[in-house]
C-alpha cells in the first residue's frame, strides 16, 4: 500500500453525505447523491478530515513500530497474521453492527409513489460514518491475503457503501423535494454498483437495479415526461422481479423479501398512474398530472386514518396499486381504448360506485304457518365515501349507500299473516338501474376515480347492514343475512355539482344522500 492511496487521489467527498464528488470545475461543486452545494474548499477539509481519521484507525491496528505505508512490503505469511489476530476482529464487530442496520433499513420499501412521504421508512443512521468505515477497511485491504478474507473485505466495503446510499434514499422518501427521484436514481445506481460481483448480494444488485430505475421513470413520471417514463418503468419490473426470485430461495436476504414485494407492486402502480396521465382527453398530460398529484393526496391521506373500522384495508400495501389500476381502466374507457360498466344517465361526471350483493332470507306468516322466504338484495355503495364524514366516522353509513333497508314498505299486517310477504327490503329501482348497466366507453365524460377498493367497500357494507339492523328492532328480528359481497364496480354520469333534488334521480327515495364532499371533487376530476 502507498501513501498516495490513503491521501493523495482520493475523490473529494460531499461534506453532508460523504459521498464521493464529481471533479469540481469551479469553486462550487453539487452532490450527485444527496443535491448539497458546497465551496471546494471545503469539500476539501472535510477529505482532510476523513483521511486523518483513517490514519489513526490504521496506526491503532498496526503493531507499534510498524507504518501504514509500510505493510506491502511485509511478507505475505506475516500479513495474514495481522489481519486474523488483529485487523479481521477489529472490523468484524463494526461490521456486525452496520449489518443488521443495513438488514433493518432494507427490509422497508425504499420507494413511493409521487407526492407521498413514506413516513414509515426508519430514521437515524449517518451516511458519513459508513463511508468513513469504508475506508477504513480499504485502507488495511492490502494485509487481506486469502480468498477468505478479500471476501469479507469486498463484502464488508460493499455493503457499507449500500448503506450509506440507502440512508440517503430515506431521508429523500421522507421529504418531498421536487428532485428527489432524481438524486435516488442515482444513489440506488451506485449501490447497485456496490454490489457488484459479491455472490452473496446477488439478490440487492438486482433489487437497487429496479430501484434505480423506478426513481428514474417516476423522476420523468412527475415532469409529465411520459413516454420516457413508460421506458424506464417497464425496466424496473424484470429487475424486480429477479430480486424477489433470488430472495425467495435465500436465508440471509428473506427478511427483505416483503419489501420488495411491496416496491414490485408499487412499480406496477407507477406505471398504471404513467399510462393514466398519458390519456389525458385533451392531450395536455402535465393537467392530468395536476389532477392526479390531488387523487394522489387524498389517497396518502386516507392511507393515515386512524379509525379502527379502516384500518385493516386502508393500510393494505396494495390499496394504491389497486386503485390506480380501476383509474386507468376509466381513464382507457373515456379515451375510447376500453369499457367499463356504466348505467344509462344522462349526466356529464361518471361516479364510481361498487355493487354489492346482499343475499337474506326472512321469516314470515304467523305461527304453524311460518317460513323462509330468501331474497337477493343489490346495494350501490360511492366509492367516492372515504369523502363523507359520516359514513367515515361510522355515524351513518346509510347515506353513502341506496338506502334498501330503510326505505323498504312495510307489507300490511294481512299480507304478513298470511305468509305473503316476498321481500323486506326496498332495492327495485337499483336493481333495475343495474340491469340497464352495460360495458361501454366513457368518451366525452369527466371521472371520478375510485377512492376506495372492493375490500372498503365491503366494510362499509357490513357497517351499513348493522347500522339499519339497531335502527330497526322489527328488522333485526326478522332478517338472517349471508355474507355480503363485492361483486361489481359501475359508473353512474351525474350531475357534477349535485342539484337541489336527490344525487341519482332515477333511484328517487333511494339515492344516496352523499358521493362524499362536493368541494373536493373539482381537484382530481379527470
Ligand atoms: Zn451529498
Amino acid at each position: 500500500m502507498q501513501a498516495g492511496d490513503l491521501v493523495g487521489a482520493k475523490a473529494l467527498r460531499c461534506a453532508s453525505c460523504g459521498a464521493p464528488l464529481k471533479d469540481p470545475t469551479g469553486d462550487l461543486v453539487t452532490c450527485e447523491h444527496c443535491g448539497t452545494v458546497s465551496k471546494v474548499v471545503d469539500a476539501r477539509a472535510f477529505l482532510d478530515q476523513i483521511m486523518l481519521q483513517v490514519n489513526a484507525f490504521v496506526r491503532q491496528s498496526l503493531p507499534i513500530g510498524l507504518d501504514s505505508t509500510a505493510t506491502a512490503t511485509i511478507d505475505p505469511v506475516a500479513r495474514h497474521n495481522l489481519w486474523t489476530t488483529s485487523i479481521g476482529p477489529r472490523l468484524s464487530t463494526e461490521y456486525g453492527e452496520y449489518r443488521f442496520r443495513t438488514y433493518n433499513l432494507l427490509s422497508h420499501p425504499l420507494a413511493t409513489l409521487p407526492f407521498t412521504l413514506a413516513s414509515d421508512v426508519p430514521e437515524g443512521g449517518d451516511p458519513k460514518q459508513a463511508f468513513l468505515f469504508q475506508e477504513k477497511v480499504r485502507s488495511v485491504a492490502s494485509l487481506a491475503v486469502d480468498e477468505a478474507s478479500r471476501n469479507t473485505v469486498a463484502e464488508t466495503t460493499g455493503l457499507a457503501v449500500a448503506y450509506a446510499y440507502a440512508l440517503n434514499n430515506a431521508a429523500l422518501l421522507r421529504g418531498n423535494r421536487p428532485e428527489r427521484y432524481h438524486l435516488m436514481a442515482k444513489n440506488f445506481a451506485d449501490a447497485a454498483v456496490a454490489m457488484h460481483g459479491i455472490p452473496r448480494f446477488a439478490g440487492l444488485e438486482a433489487r437497487f437495479q429496479g430501484l434505480s430505475k423506478l426513481s428514474e421513470g417516476l423522476d420523468l413520471l412527475t415532469q409529465a415526461k411520459v413516454s420516457d417514463a413508460r421506458g424506464a418503468l417497464m425496466d424496473a419490473l424484470p429487475s424486480l422481479s429477479r430480486a424477489q426470485q433470488v430472495m425467495n430461495s435465500d436465508f440471509d436476504l428473506a427478511v427483505m423479501l416483503q419489501a420488495v414485494n411491496e416496491e414490485l407492486s408499487l412499480a406496477r402502480a407507477a406505471s398504471h398512474l404513467n399510462e393514466a396521465i398519458s390519456l389525458d382527453p385533451a392531450g395536455v398530460s402535465a393537467a392530468s398530472l395536476l389532477s392526479f398529484q390531488a387523487y394522489l393526496g387524498l389517497l396518502a391521506q386516507h392511507r393515515h386514518v386512524g379509525e379502527g373500522l379502516w384500518q385493516r384495508t386502508f393500510r393494505s400495501t396494495d390499496r394504491e396499486a389497486r386503485l390506480l389500476q380501476l383509474a386507468l381502466e376509466a381513464r382507457r374507457a373515456q379515451a375510447n381504448a376500453g369499457a367499463v360498466k356504466v348505467a344509462p344517465l344522462p349526466g356529464s361526471v361518471a361516479f364510481p360506485f361498487w355493487v354489492v350483493e346482499a343475499p337474506y332470507s326472512f321469516q314470515t306468516g304467523a305461527a304453524w304457518r311460518k317460513h323462509a322466504v330468501e331474497v337477493a338484495e343489490a346495494v350501490l355503495v360511492a366509492s367516492s365515501f372515504p369523502l363523507e364524514p359520516s359514513a367515515m366516522s361510522g355515524a351513518d353509513p346509510s347515506t353513502v349507500v341506496t338506502d334498501v333497508f330503510s326505505a323498504r314498505e312495510r307489507a300490511g299486517l294481512l299480507q304478513r299473516v298470511g305468509g305473503k310477504e316476498t321481500t323486506i327490503s326496498a332495492g327495485g329501482p337499483v336493481r333495475g338501474l343495474l340491469q340497464g348497466c352495460a360495458p361501454r366507453s366513457l368518451y366525452g365524460l369527466r371521472i371520478v376515480p375510485p377512492l376506495s377498493t372492493s375490500d372498503d367497500a365491503l366494510v362499509l357494507a357490513q357497517a351499513y347492514i348493522d347500522a339499519s339492523r339497531r335502527k330497526d328492532p322489527s328488522l333485526d328480528k326478522q332478517l338472517k343475512l349471508s355474507s355480503p359481497r363485492v361483486v361489481d364496480l359501475v359508473y353512474l354520469p351525474l350531475a357534477p355539482v349535485p342539484p337541489g333534488g336527490p344525487l341519482v334521480p332515477a333511484l328517487g327515495a333511494l339515492s344516496p344522500r352523499s358521493v362524499g364532499d362536493p368541494n373536493h371533487f373539482p381537484h382530481f376530476f379527470l
